[in-house]
């Protein structure tokens, strides 16, 4: 039987305005396919061995056609998969939603719509301005700002073209990835006469000629408009004038997509309404990985690049996991402890059950890592003081282990096996998991070498970003390198990056304190 798909809208960009549904469905997908405007965030809760589908635009690049997606989400649902197809903002908001609804009906595929919190009026709350007000705007308009020509993939010579009034010199822009209800002819003089807001979409780059396309068709000139920039995102920015001089402001502000307009009385409200706290970090650009939710709470605007996923090893010659034999069971992180519990089964309780575990000393390297053994009513008999594996050797120095069991990932150090070993255990290592880079692509990575900060939370994490930039970092030189502990900090230092930042506490409240006390040394430098 065929699979559903799930339409589904991811909001405009900070992750906090993803609907429960959306992350429900997030979480149970089997297939995601999913698009560039999507919060960075968004996949952290997919499974583990969901497929997860890149089929927007990187940059200016070429899209993955449109056919070829409505083709991937009909054949992935047709093998009976449930399918989520996570698009920025509101599916059915210039979002092409509504062409794949079209196709999977033709194509007999269920499916079902989960709305998402648009970026034209979510962008501009966050920037202060309510889109329809009291005595000021009684209706609101979402407009394309882009013609079809513009949205063609590789749209040939779509320099100097002139379709409807306003298309001269724009190319397919790096923006322009989502176009549907965008008209060969805008009709100009209805839009000017619109009794209400208009919100624009996808215009940016072309903004001088639409403002000059409105005020010819008899637009008040000095009517209030605002562009917001990266809406609702840590790097939102919001530039202000009239609809005579907004062009120009966004020009030199440097404005860029994605952003929508708001042409409006309502505009003149975002002055006085703004609302965003000045976070500590507001602005600050860092690479990361399980950070990645505290530096953005405190305002940073995070790229995690790249991104890692932790995949499960199956091992179907040995596809349960017996403790019952071992003296000593050492975890060394939370997936770990995920992967222990999805294969225990000692053959007397049912699998998965705790009490599996009930007569073995458990040993948990990091406070994660104890959480997540918590979490499933086991409380670790040893926890290191220090995150790191001689801490953990250290620990146990006064206890008598036979037969230890390491459950690790893939390519883990042999420090604890090894130093173990020595003091005459028996000792079984067993990969459980391994960690896998998504590829890295060049938007990212540019992201990544002109950030502020580059945290590094493990060694994978310098490899994996090192093999992903092919070999050379190339880290703008104002790019603060933060790393987590000294195993970390040797690794960067073997590849030629030595850390500006180190975490006194090998965890990510270390890191994060670190962080801040580096961005605050940094600030009363620049002050003396
Ligand atoms: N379906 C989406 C719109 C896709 S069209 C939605 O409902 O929001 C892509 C355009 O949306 C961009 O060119 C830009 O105009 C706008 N957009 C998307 N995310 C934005 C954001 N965070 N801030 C400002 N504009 C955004």
């Amino acid at each position: 039987m065929s699979g559903r798909v799930y339409l589904v809208g991811a909001g405009p960009g900070d992750p906090g305005l993803l609907t429960a549904r959306a992350l429900a469905l997030i979480a149970a997908a089997d297939v995601i396919l999913y698009d560039r405007l999507i919060p960075d965030a968004a996949l952290d809760g997919a499974r583990a061995d969901a497929e997860l589908l890149f089929v927007g635009k990187e940059g200016g690049g070429p899209s993955v056609a449109q056919e070829h997606t409505q083709a991937l989400l009909i054949e992935r649902a047709r093998s009976g998969r449930t399918v989520v197809r996570l698009k920025g903002g509101d599916p059915f908001v210039f979002g092409r939603g509504g062409e794949e609804a079209l196709a999977l009906r033709a194509a007999g595929i269920p499916f079902e719509v989960v709305p998402g919190v648009t970026a034209g009026i979510a962008a501009s709350a966050y920037a202060g301005i309510p889109v329809t007000h009291r005595g000021l705007a009684r209706a609101v308009a979402l407009v394309t700002g882009q013609t079809r020509a513009d949205g063609a993939a590789g749209a040939v010579g779509a320099e100097g073209t002139t379709g409807a009034g306003a298309t001269a010199g724009a190319k397919a822009a790096a923006d322009t990835e989502l176009a549907d209800g965008a008209e060969e002819a805008i009709d100009w003089p209805a839009l000017a006469a619109f009794p209400g807001t208009l919100v624009l979409y996808m215009g940016v780059r072309r903004l001088a000629e639409i403002a000059a396309a409105l005020i010819d068709a008899g637009r008040p000139r000095g009517q209030p408009a605002a562009v917001v920039e990266a809406g609702t995102l840590p790097r939102q920015r919001t530039v202000t004038g009239t609809l005579e001089t907004i062009a120009q402001a966004a020009a030199e502000a440097q404005i860029r997509a994605p952003s929508i307009t708001v042409i409006g009385p309502v505009s003149a409200l975002a002055e006085e309404l703004a609302w965003l706290p000045t976070r500590p970090l507001r602005g600050a650009r860092a690479q990361a990985s399980v950070l990645a939710g505290r530096l953005e709470a405190l305002g940073a605007s995070v790229v995690q690049a790249p991104v890692i996923r932790t995949q499960t090893i199956l091992d179907s010659a040995h596809p349960t996991i017996d403790p019952s034999p071992y003296d000593l069971v050492c975890l060394t992180s939370a997936n770990g402890v995920r992967a222990l519990f999805a294969r225990l089964h000692d053959g007397i309780h049912p699998p998965g059950d705790a009490r599996a575990l009930a007569g073995t000393r458990i040993a948990a390297i990091g406070v994660g890592t104890a959480r997540a053994l918590a979490e499933r009513g086991i409380v670790a008999d040893v926890i290191p003081e220090r995150a790191v594996a001689e801490s953990l050797v250290e620990a146990l120095s006064g206890v008598t282990v036979e037969r230890a069991l390491v459950a690790t990932a893939r390519d883990a150090r042999e420090v604890l096996p090894q130093a173990l070993r020595a003091r005459g255990t028996e000792v079984d290592v067993l990969a459980l998991y391994e960690t896998v880079a998504e590829p890295l692509p060049a938007e990212r990575l540019e992201a990544v070498r002109t950030a502020d900060y580059v945290t590094f939370t493990s060694s994978s994490t310098v490899r994996f970003l090192l093999a992903a930039a092919g070999g050379d970092a190339r880290l703008s030189a104002g790019t603060r390198i933060v790393s987590i502990g000294p195993v970390t900090s040797e690794t960067l230092c073997e590849h030629g990056l030595s850390p500006d930042v180190k975490a006194e506490r090998h965890d990510v409240d270390g890191m994060v304190e670190a962080l801040l006390a580096d961005v605050q040394l940094r600030a009363s430098d620049v002050q003396r």
